[in-house]
């Protein structure tokens, strides 16, 4: 690192232990970015779901937003690789794509939730609310498995 990056740093981070940020809010400013959120269209946004559906099935279910996708990306779709539960102690991985991030208020969170849980049952969804969320949960709902997901 050099000298003026780490003077930086350091500014940066007196700043923040000073107290001018918390991590939440340093969080949501960094990721979240001003989003408002999607459900009630004017509160400031606290959280984001992120879900994953299983790229096996996904063209077929999603045709416009798989176009959309190729599109973007050249040609290719890009996806994501999740250890899946399947059984005691065997995991398989499986490839999923993400779909587009929902933000969410405080308010609408419950309904953002609920929304969320009615979603195909093969669907990963993570919600996401910065560092006082502990760690990111991550629901699975594989087919006719129980469990969970390691990212
Ligand atoms: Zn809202």
């Amino acid at each position: 690192m050099g000298r003026d990056a780490k003077i930086k740093a350091e500014r940066h981070l007196r700043k923040f232990m000073g107290g001018m940020r918390t991590p939440v809010e340093e969080w949501r400013f960094r990721v979240l970015r001003g989003a408002k959120c999607q459900q009630c269209q004017t509160a400031p946004a606290i959280g984001q779901l992120l879900q994953f559906y299983p790229a096996s099935d996904f063209q077929r279910r999603f045709p416009r937003l798989a176009l959309q996708y190729a599109t973007e990306g050249g040609g290719t779709i890009r996806t994501v690789k999740f250890k899946v539960y399947r059984d005691k102690d065997h995991w398989e991985t499986r490839e999923f794509v993400s779909m587009p991030v929902v933000h969410y208020c405080a308010g609408c969170k419950k309904v953002v939730s609920a929304w969320a849980a009615r979603a195909p049952s093969t669907m990963v969804a993570e919600f996401r609310e910065g560092p006082d969320n502990g760690q990111s949960k991550i629901s699975v709902q594989v087919r006719g498995l129980a469990g969970g997901a390691q990212a």
